[in-house]
């Protein structure tokens, strides 16, 4: 008897709505322990599918299969090809791109990043944490990287009872890999920058921004430097802010590297945004790509005010015919949402804006159809009005 889980009728319906997690309320019995591949059953013992079972998330199930067919290692192995040439058939110009997306890809909680000859993995369940020696052999067989590094801090990692590490899983990881992305090269340190090193998912947002870029540039949020390092040579001027030192050391490390001048600075977005109105700064083009504010559903008022508070300011500091590029990364606030704080935002400045472009997430990171948390990017390249 494989290990069995039964669900409710209302579990039921989200599985048939395409959506792969059960919440633990909807759980009626589980023979099982946590991590196991399980047979998940309804109520009246039908066959729903199959899926990684959770002792402690709040997600308790996340579907691989609908129906039948059982998740063998074949399947992760299918799996994983799929994902990787779907990435390698998108003709990207950069040698750091995202390969599987989790729930995205049907490998949920499965994140794989490419670093040029290094993988980055990052296994955030349970059931995922303990297919991890699969997923590597796979990577190895199909890739030959010369390293794979788990970046397993995330803090969800908590929520299932697992432990927060970053260990070398095969091979070598260099303290800086080399790769570049459009016409920049970075330095990335895979052990400790942020997520899990760089942030690829704004990769196609920096290449469409840049069409748009011109005069004195202010990238916000700057981190080391992704928006203001490609569209910098396009700008006159740049100045970049973040608060993190290190991210801004690192900026300024890129900016040699590449040949391109960014004033980059520590400092308080919120701070500086009124500084530079204070004393009547003038800009072209404005980057906000700030981290996600809202980070559950109770943060949600907050953030809103925080978002906007940086828009209007974002938005009275540009110049006439000027372009601001806006994002939120906070699947709790709705594209639609997004847009009329940024409306709001625009008529407490005063001015007239127009949508050039709306965006999302790379094309490496696709959304799931009816998996609302899979599309949690949003940016907007906006036109103020002369
Ligand atoms: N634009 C970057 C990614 C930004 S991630 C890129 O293209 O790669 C968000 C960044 O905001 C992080 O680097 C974090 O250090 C920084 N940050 C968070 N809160 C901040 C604040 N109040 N002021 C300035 N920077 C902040």
């Amino acid at each position: 008897m494989p290990a069995t889980v039964v669900i409710s009728p209302r579990g039921e319906q989200r599985l048939q709505g395409g959506h792969p997690w059960i919440y633990r309320s909807d759980i009626i019995d589980a023979a099982a322990a946590g991590g196991d591949r399980v047979l998940v059953r309804s109520r009246r013992g039908q066959t729903l599918g199959h899926g990684l079972y959770s002792d402690r998330s709040l997600i308790a199930l996340r579907m691989l299969t609908d129906g039948e067919q059982e998740p063998d290692d074949r399947l992760i192995e299918r799996r994983i090809h799929d994902a990787i040439a779907f990435r390698e058939s998108l003709g990207i110009d950069a040698t750091a791109y995202r390969l599987v997306h989790g729930e995205s890809d049907r490998l949920p909680s499965l994140i794989v990043d490419r670093y040029g000859d290094y993988l980055v993995v990052q296994a955030l369940s349970q059931g995922m944490d303990r297919l991890t020696p699969v997923v590597v052999r796979v990577l190895q067989e199909r890739l030959s990287p010369r390293g794979i590094l788990a970046r397993n801090d995330p803090r969800t990692r908590t929520l299932d009872g697992l432990p927060q590490i970053v260990e070398v899983l095969a091979g070598d990881i260099p303290d800086l890999v080399q790769v570049h992305e459009l016409q920049v090269e970075y330095e990335v340190d895979l052990r400790h920058g942020q997520k899990t090193g760089l942030f690829l998912d704004q990769r196609d947002n920096r290449a469409a921004a840049s069409l748009y870029a011109h005069g004195r540039m202010l990238d916000c949020f700057s981190y080391n430097g992704g928006f203001a390092l490609t569209m910098g040579r396009r700008c006159s001027a740049v100045i970049a802010f973040d608060a993190s030192a290190d991210a801004v050391a690192r900026i300024t490390l890129n900016a040699a590297r590449n040949g391109v001048a960014v004033d980059a600075r520590v400092g308080n977005v919120f701070d500086e945004l009124r500084a530079l109105e204070r004393v009547g700064e003038r800009f072209d083009t404005i980057v906000l790509d700030p981290p996600a504010f809202a980070k559950s559903k109770s943060a949600v008022e907050k953030a809103s005010s925080g978002y906007k508070e940086i828009n209007l300011r974002a938005l009275k500091l540009l110049n006439p015919g000027g372009i601001l590029v806006t994002c939120s990364c906070s699947y709790n606030i709705s594209e639609a949402a997004f847009g009329e704080i940024v409306y709001e935002a625009s008529v407490d400045a005063g001015v007239h804006v127009t949508i050039v472009e709306k965006r999302m997430q790379g094309r490496d990171h696709p959304v799931l159809l009816g998996v609302p948390e899979t599309y949690y990017l949003k940016c907007l390249l906006l036109r103020k009005l002369p």
